[in-house]
């Protein structure tokens, strides 16, 4: 604004001037003087305003420029030939400031004018700019300006030559300066708005530096700095960006978040979720055939059948080249196997140009149902997927819970051997259908849980006619809700289900001869019927190896909290806690069927004789949190 106040003032000068002529009538030689004395001057100030209004433009030009969203690279170029063709600087360059292995500072040249004397050096180096390493000098005027965040200027450009190419010799630096005719150097430092950037060196033909060239220099040095702290932003959203650049689906950082705060939002509600894991079958196949781009074709298929099949709130992703998975909020199994076959029908169905048609092979797994760990679902939808693909591909199969299998599978050896050996008392009768039960479970398509649990029903009812069928299976839930109220470890929960369904087996063995006799029974014997089950369950389960850590439980299962109980009148820690829950289970049960001498209790009169219980046969804690997951849990 300066010069256009000057400016003003000038041609105020002049009119005055031109009054004076008149009024006046001063000499005509002297008039012509000064008249050609202002002329030069005015000359001189529409020079400065001409630049000024270059400046301006030139600004305005950077500033559209950086609003085109141009990569930086390509912006750091053009701002270098405006400073060379627009601005007139023989030479414009802007270097950075980088670190090599060892943590050592140096500058790389991010963009450079052409210039013969660059040019030569670097022929002369036989390198490139783009990978030389310029050495970053501490007390060098380069340096002294980034550090100081002030503009430097320098007549010394050999100097500054010989400092970025210290290897040079003398003679050499004069034949490549020999075109160069620039006066002086200027270093303009650059700030990224974190840290320091590096600088643009400028050189040019006038002596010195004026404040008008070091202005403009600065307003010129701020956009760059804005251009650079954007292009740095932008790098840093470009990091966390969330979708997948093939497919337009979600990538896998963000299904890795997101996965992570619905298992939290799951396990805070109880509410499951499913897991679909897929993956294209014979993609390689298909590149070897067709080529790289229908494989992607074929890639992109599967990520639209995902994006059209998901509902709003469902997480399509692509975890990995030719592996997507898709997240089904408030989905349990039942829905996401149906899902995950109508994705796989769809795709199926789908028919490519050139390719034809591709498949897929699917898993699915679901939160809280086949794990509570989020690592653990993701490793069992990908077997799932896995053995999709051995099953012969194009399929969905669902995750087989790990504990699960091995429990029921030593639950279902057990009661093999127990049968083929003959270790129970059972009629043919009975045999003959326990055994028909346990042939089905290898067939596989029942549901090995619940025959297990009819088996040992069935078994039970031999000694205990009022036995009803299901007990097995409520009370088995009811014992794992209440393991898991206490937060027994996952294979500590495995070992109950056993003990569970094995725990009564000894009742079988209650020697008849004591059933059946007449007198009344003397204290030993009393004594002898109390204990013989426990006795009979270690000696039946004792020659069948791969249940040895569930009978201690079972041998435990009568001995109560305060020491009282039998057969080792063990008490307090000494008894396992899975011991305390299945006693606790089992009276729970036995209070909820008829007796020959007593009719069933109902739940209020079965919670205060557990509670008169507390700290007698049972724990306090242990009875407390039953009681609370008896009436606040649905149970069966
Ligand atoms: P399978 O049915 O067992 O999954 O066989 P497959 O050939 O699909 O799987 P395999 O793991 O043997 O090979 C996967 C191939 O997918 C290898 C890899 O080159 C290719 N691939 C991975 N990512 C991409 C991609 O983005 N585009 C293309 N065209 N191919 C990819
Ligand atoms: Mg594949």
């Amino acid at each position: 604004m300066n010069i256009f106040s000057g400016f003003k003032e000038l041609l105020g000068q002049i009119n005055k001037l031109d009054g004076s002529i008149y009024l006046k009538g001063k000499d005509f030689a002297d008039v012509y003087a000064k008249n050609i004395a202002l002329e030069e001057e005015i000359a001189a100030r529409t020079k400065e305003l001409e630049q000024a209004n270059q400046t301006i433009l030139t600004l305005n030009s950077v500033w559209d420029m950086m609003n085109s969203s141009q990569p930086l690279s390509s912006m750091l170029d053009k701002i270098v030939s405006i400073l060379h063709e627009d601005m007139n600087y023989h030479y414009a360059g802007i270097l950075k400031i980088e670190y090599d292995e060892n943590n050592n500072s140096y500058f790389s040249v991010k963009s450079s004018s052409s210039n013969k004397s660059i040019d030569k050096l670097f022929e002369i180096m036989n390198e490139s700019l783009e990978t030389y390493k310029l050495p970053y000098v501490s007390n060098s005027i380069v340096v002294k300006a980034i550090s100081e965040r002030q503009i430097f200027s320098t007549p010394d450009l050999k100097g500054i030559i010989k400092m970025f190419f210290p290897f040079f010799s003398d003679d050499q630096i004069n034949y490549v300066m020999s075109e160069m005719n620039s006066k002086t150097c200027t270093v303009v430092p650059l700030y990224n708005g974190k840290e320091d950037f590096g600088c643009v060196i400028v050189s040019s033909d006038r002596d010195g530096i004026t404040d008008t060239e070091t202005n403009f220099l600065a307003l010129f040095a701020n956009q760059i700095e804005l251009a650079i702290t954007v292009a740095g932003l932008f790098e840093e959203v470009k990091k966390q960006a969330i979708t997948d650049p093939l497919t337009g689906i979600f990538n896998r950082r963000y299904f890795e978040d997101n996965i992570l705060k619905e298992a939290e939002r799951s396990l805070r509600l109880k509410q499951p979720f499913s897991l679909i894991s897929m993956d294209l079958d014979y993609l390689k196949k298909i590149n070897d055939t067709y080529g790289h781009q229908f494989g992607d074709l074929a890639i992109k298929t599967i990520a639209n059948v995902l994006k059209r099949e998901a509902r709003s709130i469902d997480i399509p992703a692509r975890i990995g080249g030719e592996e997507f998975n898709l997240l089904l909020p408030g989905v349990d199994s039942r829905g996401a196997v149906i899902a995950a076959e109508r994705i796989r029908k769809s795709i199926e169905n789908q028919a490519l140009d050139t390719i034809g048609g591709i498949t897929a092979s699917v898993g699915v797994a679901t939160f809280l149902e086949h794990s509570d760990r989020i690592d653990e679902l993701m490793e069992l939808a990908d077997q799932a997927m896995y053995k999709a693909k051995l099953n012969g591909r194009n399929q969905v199969q669902i995750a087989q819970k790990q504990n699960e299998i091995n429990w029921q599978k030593v639950a279902v050896e057990t009661f093999m051997d127990i049968l083929t050996k003959k270790r129970i008392p059972v009629d043919d009768e009975t045999a003959r259908i326990l055994n028909q039960k346990l042939q089905k479970i290898k067939s596989e398509d029942v549901n090995s849980k619940d025959v297990l649990y009819s088996i040992v029903d069935i078994i039970s009812q031999t000694y205990n006619q009022m036995y009803k069928t299901g007990t097995t299976k409520s009370k088995i839930i009811l014992a794992v809700m209440v393991a898991k109220k206490l937060d027994l470890p996952k294979d500590e929960i495995d070992k109950l289900k056993l003990a569970i369904l094995l725990y009564d087996i000894g009742n079988i063995m209650i020697p008849e001869e004591i059933f059946n006799k007449k007198e009344p029974l003397t204290d030993e014997e009393k004594n002898l019927i109390k204990q013989h089950p426990v006795i009979a369950a270690r000696e039946i389960l004792k020659p069948i190896s791969n249940i040895q850590d569930i009978i201690p439980i079972i041998e435990s299962h009568h001995e109560n909290w305060n020491g009282e109980g039998y057969p080792g009148k063990k008490s307090g820690i000494e008894i396992p806690v899975t011991s305390q829950i299945v006693l606790l289970v089992d009276a729970f049960y036995a209070m909820t069927q008829d007796r020959p001498y007593r009719q069933a209790y109902d739940i209020d009169e079965i919670v205060e004789i557990i509670k008169s219980e507390s700290g007698k046969q049972w724990n306090e804690k242990l009875v407390e949190d039953f009681i609370y997951v008896v009436k606040n849990e649905s149970i069966q």
